[in-house]
């Protein structure tokens, strides 16, 4: 299969021929559809966290499962899928407790890669999918069953940058009506977590960001407020707040400095929720005495804090009643042979979301 593998950090990938193995017991073959061109992804080919090379990135995968392997229930070649980075087991500790994004098992797919080169050589399955592909491998709890009536470039979406920005606003921070929502950072996960704001009943709903045009947007997915992220911008949060500050602050931004910022921005016994993800070794400064004293919250929320197999349902039947956009989320489609294009673009934040599609 053809896949865009990256060799160096920070080069251009390299459109390849590679070799994906079959399916063993538990696992589920996937013929890519289309895949998003996500933030974290963006991170990864810059070298942000580090990692082994050459490797395959890209995970917000859709598309139609082709082979299983043996063992897997409720899921058959010919199934519209998403795949998600949620690999879980069902059993441990964290599943138990029903989060499955937190699963401490250790899967085959963990441990060897699937993936190898023409010449032998293993490619590592980045972001445990390796979407960036004609094909994925990956553990059957990966992939959940969509509907016909949704196209795959908006499907995939909802792997990622869905599932992450509503899990954010409502399974973390439990936003309820008529509570006012600051969301920083107004990319994919951003649009995502206004857009379950406001079918949560926020009101201010404020949205804040350093690119106009991405305000714009945001504007159009729900934000009765936008802010550009410059040194007023924490006394405009107070201002629209009533003076107090905001119930939820949602930082979606990728930036130690958003952390710091979102705390001056939440009210006294407000609610801090870290989702965006910046480069290995970034921090952010706390004043102890300050935080204890206004009794706040900072929660972390891997990947919308949900449970993929519940949430994906819930997405596609509110995309069906129209009461959450996801074709909108899609501004650009790129084919496999132009993903260092897709890349660029993105890159400069002229985009809502990139989507590769594999027609065929
Ligand atoms: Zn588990
Ligand atoms: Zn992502």
């Amino acid at each position: 299969m053809r896949a865009a593998v990256c060799r160096e950090f920070g080069a251009p990938l390299s459109i390849e021929e590679v070799m994906l193995g079959e399916p063993q017991s538990g696992e589920v073959r996937v013929a890519v559809k289309a895949c998003g061109l996500c933030q974290s992804d963006l991170h990864y080919l810059a070298g942000a966290w580090g990692g082994k090379l050459p490797a395959i990135y890209g995970h917000e995968v859709a598309g139609i499962v082709d082979a299983v392997g043996s063992g897997v229930k409720g899921l058959g070649p010919g199934d519209r899928v998403v795949v998600s980075m949620v690999r879980w087991c069902g059993r441990c500790f964290f599943c138990v407790k029903g989060q499955p994004a937190l699963c401490e098992a250790i899967f085959r797919l963990d441990e060897a890669t699937p993936i190898h080169d023409m010449a032998g050589q293993p490619i590592v399955q980045g972001t445990r999918a390796a979407g960036f592909a004609e094909s994925v491998l990956v553990h059957a709890s990966q992939a959940v069953s969509i509907s016909d009536d949704i196209p795959f470039e908006s499907a995939c979406l909802i792997g990622c940058a869905v599932m992450t920005g509503f899990g954010a606003v409502l399974n973390t921070a439990k936003v309820q009506a008529g509570d006012s929502v600051v969301v920083i950072g107004t990319g994919g996960v951003g649009l995502n977590a206004v857009q379950a704001a406001l079918l949560a009943g926020a009101s201010p709903l404020i949205a804040l960001d350093i690119n106009a045009h991405k305000l714009k947007v945001a504007a159009a997915f729900g934000a009765s407020d936008c802010i550009e992220s410059d040194s007023a911008a924490e006394d405009e949060v107070r201002r629209r707040t009533s003076g107090r500050g905001a119930d939820s602050v949602i930082v979606t931004a990728g930036a130690g400095l958003a952390v710091e910022q979102a705390l001056r921005m939440a009210r006294r016994g407000g609610t801090v929720v870290v989702v965006g993800m910046p480069g290995s070794g970034a921090t952010s400064r706390l004043d102890p005495a300050q935080f204890s004293h206004d009794g706040q919250r900072i929660i972390g929320s891997k990947l919308g804090s949900g449970q993929p197999a519940v949430d994906v349902r819930r997405f596609l039947s509110l995309y069906r009643e129209r009461r959450i956009k996801l074709d909108e989320l899609v501004s650009h489609c790129f084919g496999l042979d132009q993903i260092n294009d897709a890349i660029d673009s993105a890159g400069r934040g002229e985009v809502i979301r990139s989507v590769m599609v594999f027609r065929g």
